[in-house]
């Protein structure tokens, strides 16, 4: 199993700090909105900086890249198909970030979506999905359609149930009230309200979450699922024939629910 932690940015993001398996002074980090959290923990845990995966251009995953690459010479890893703030080797579907001097090998998902280039990082049984899967939700679609998002919950959806879920916010509570007004009979979403809002209580983080978890207890995974279906089209007010349909009638519930 990897070693991973977060580091806490901003008001609810989470740039992950991977430790490298064959390196115990060597560390990796997922999306670093910000420079300065980052530097505390490498400083904290005696650790150089020797990697950085992006998963996608939004500032607060990407706003300390440049300063941590320039200063520790570490290589930055992002999506071909989105502007990155320095020198990136840039991945697409099918992509493999190979890093064997660490013991560190991910293989690249192309999840568009949330923005039309998002890529996911897979391996060594832990995903990091930046703003794609959420626990208890997914993330907006800012840039792409909700065939393409769905396409893209899909594929990380066939990845195994004991995946260990990275995503990038703190989102899981205000997720988890949502799925209860979706499915207000599903016990599994109910308990796991329960135990969120206690761990949220205490400053606790609520991930990572894994895919089978996720399975249970996350709408967007759920579009398939006869009462999702039905509670959507309740909310519509009309019948959604396929699992897109519902998906994006589920995905509008969301933006609008308080
Ligand atoms: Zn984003």
């Amino acid at each position: 199993m990897l070693q991973v932690s977060p580091v806490r940015a901003f008001s609810d993001n989470y740039i992950w700090l991977v430790r490298a398996p064959a390196d115990p002074a060597a560390a990796v980090v997922v999306d670093p909105g910000d420079d300065r959290p980052v530097e505390e923990a490498l400083d904290e845990q005696g650790l150089r900086l020797r990697a950085i995966l992006v998963t996608h251009h939004h500032a607060d995953h990407v706003g300390g890249v440049g300063a941590l690459a320039a200063r520790h010479g570490a290589a930055v890893f992002g999506p071909a198909r989105e502007q990155m703030p320095c020198d990136a080797r840039a991945l697409d579907d099918g992509g493999k970030v190979s890093l064997e001097h660490l013991g560190l090998d991910f293989a690249v998902i192309a999840v568009p979506g949330h923005t039309l280039g998002h890529i996911a990082y897979v391996g060594h049984g832990a995903l990091f999905c930046g703003d794609t899967l959420f626990s208890g939700g997914c993330g907006r679609l800012f840039e792409g359609t909700p065939t393409q998002m769905l396409d893209s919950l899909d594929r990380l959806a066939a990845l195994p149930d004991d995946t260990a879920i990275y995503c990038a916010h703190e989102y899981t509570l205000s997720n988890l009230r949502f799925a209860a007004a979706v499915e207000p009979d599903n016990t599994t979403i109910r308990e796991a309200l329960t135990e969120v809002t206690s761990k949220r209580e205490r400053g606790e983080i609520t991930l990572p979450s894994t895919l089978g978890r996720e399975r249970h207890i996350n709408p967007f995974l759920r579009c398939r699922i006869p009462s999702v279906r039905a509670a959507a089209e309740r909310h519509a007010g009309r019948s959604l024939p396929s699992a897109t349909d519902v998906f994006a009638e589920v995905r509008s519930w969301k933006n609008g629910f308080r």
